[in-house]
């Protein structure tokens, strides 16, 4: 699949115009030299090195490569429960292998995993086989568990009979300060990028809503506490309400969907300087979904009966976050759908009135800023050259996005349109 093996020859991109992951709107036609895997020159014309491969990209917009920063690689979204409960741990890396490939064929090039649920870490081994060339994959970013109390959202023990139930017992139940402490530092012995933890119920397990605290803010305080000692970020998985204000207190670094957000909770997270992945695409696809009988028959009953009950305040949160100033970043929880879809978030966002211009940032400037990563989401001399482009403007028109035809990470071509 990746179209030059080494990423050594320099590569020019001519005829597309560039828009560079800040600017209001794109910048015109320009073009690009890469070389070394960073990009080397960029403006009207720029120097063609005799070995240089020549990439005619006319009609196109060449965008920074985009970022996900909510995925689940490991999740089997045509069998989500039996993917939890019944793939091995290889086989969940396995089964990654393909959600890496179809989220790198949509422009992705860095990724942030937020979650496995595994006996080991699953994640870990793949970002370190994409990193050392064995597979072929996004740059990936990896919170490994979803840090849980007992019965709290990343607790899946209540899907099984009790006397089977600790084997699903996975690396993340912890309750009180010092349990949480020690799972922290053993995520990050792990290999964590990230820490998560449920900071709030949520709306795939089997036990109370979204809008229900989980840790208390001992417990929450402890938990970012240790991470930041150890410079570790953390998010969580958290709907509104107490959940959020506990979490904005605790110190995290970003708050995952938010879905049951308020006006306030949102600008308590902008005044914090708090990033929001908001999910949204999921969350209302899915409620969509339910009007399917036949949808409706395939999933378990505590998830019908779950999504139902707060179906009219997702639905009526889903356009708040447009009115607020809040930081938003582009995370999609692809696993819980089709990773090929993922793409589908943009429009989703612009369906509920985020501008596209903030939709495309959330994918590339604003998500650099979120993983402290300045040389990412951006195109412009020196950047690291995560590059991709797609057939026209998304700018006049967003779903463009789901045609991304140019896909270029670290320098290496993995995806060119067909030669003209
Ligand atoms: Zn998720």
């Amino acid at each position: 699949m990746m179209i030059d093996e080494e990423g050594q020859t320099p590569v020019v991109l001519v005829g597309g115009k560039i828009w560079d992951g800040i600017a209001d709107e794109p910048l015109g036609v320009a073009e690009i030299l890469i070389k070394d895997g960073k990009i080397a020159e960029m403006g009207k014309t720029v120097n063609r090195p005799a070995e240089a491969k020549i990439i005619k990209l006319d009609g196109h917009t060449i965008l920074p490569g985009l970022m996900d920063l909510h995925v689940h690689v490991t999740l089997d979204p045509k069998r989500p429960i039996e993917s939890i409960t019944q793939y091995s741990d290889a086989y969940k890396g396995l089964f990654a292998l393909g959600a890496l490939h179809d989220l790198l064929m949509n422009g992705f090039t860095t990724i942030r995993d937020a979650c496995a649920f595994d006996h080991t870490y699953v994640t870990v081994d793949l970002k370190r086989a994409i990193q050392q060339g064995l597979i072929v994959g996004p740059r990936m970013f990896v919170a490994p568990h979803m840090i849980s109390p007992s019965g709290g959202h990343g607790d899946l023990t209540g899907l099984m009979a009790s006397e089977f139930a600790p084997a699903l017992r996975v690396k993340n139940i912890a309750d009180g300060p010092d349990e949480i402490c020690r799972v922290v530092r053993e995520e990050i012995r792990g290999g964590a990028d990230w820490i998560k933890f449920a900071g709030s119920g949520g709306l795939g397990d089997p036990y109370r809503g979204p809008d229900e605290t989980a840790f208390t803010q001992e417990e929450m305080n402890a938990l970012v506490a240790t991470a930041h000692d150890l410079g570790i970020p953390v998010c969580t998985h958290v709907y509104g309400a107490e959940g959020v204000r506990r979490a904005v207190s605790a110190g995290v670094d970003s708050i995952e969907h938010g879905s049951l957000a308020s006006a306030e909770d949102l600008a308590l997270m902008e005044k914090n300087g708090i990033f929001l992945v908001p999910t949204q695409y999921t969350i209302l696809h899915d409620l969509d979904q339910l009007a399917d009988p036949k949808y409706a028959a395939s999933i378990p009953a505590f998830l019908v009966q779950k999504k139902l009950k707060y179906a009219d305040a997702l639905r009526a949160a889903a356009g708040r976050m447009a009115q607020s100033n809040v930081k938003i970043v582009f995370g999609t929880d692809a696993g819980c759908f089709p990773h090929k879809d993922n793409w589908k978030e943009f429009p989703e966002m612009v369906r509920h009135h985020v501008t596209p211009l903030r939709a495309l940032k959330a994918a590339t400037s604003t998500a650099a800023e979120m993983l402290k990563r300045p040389d990412l989401g951006r195109l412009a001399v020196g950047k690291t050259a995560d590059i991709i482009a797609v057939p026209a403007d998304p700018f006049q028109d967003i779903s463009v996005m789901g045609k991304v035809d140019f896909v270029m990470m670290d320098g290496k071509i993995y995806k060119q349109p067909p030669n003209k």
